[in-house]
């Protein structure tokens, strides 16, 4: 087997389920100025970053404080923001 081509990519942790998958079908999350977690539609966005696979990981996470140790730091939420962003695919 020489072929890398179907090589698995980078795989993250969904903050809220805990279930390992590929970093393209989850949705990356990142602070912005003002510590709000926000879409990184483009993956590419520096720093710290939080995976999430859906709305109901995002409340899970939500109450597990996941954001806040995921970005080690305090963050203000903002839920339904967040929600809508996740039901996109
Ligand atoms: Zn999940």
């Amino acid at each position: 087997m020489t072929s890398s081509d179907e090589r698995p990519g980078p795989v993250r942790t969904c903050l809220g389920c805990g279930k390992k998958q590929p970093k393209g079908l989850l949705h990356r999350l990142v602070l912005n100025a003002k510590h709000q977690p926000v879409s990184d539609t483009a993956q590419t966005a520096p720093g710290r970053g939080a995976y999430l696979c859906g709305p109901g990981c995002l409340k899970a996470a939500v109450k597990r404080k996941a954001f806040q140790r995921a970005f080690k730091q305090s963050v203000e939420l903002d839920v339904p923001t967040l929600e809508e962003v996740l039901r996109e695919p």
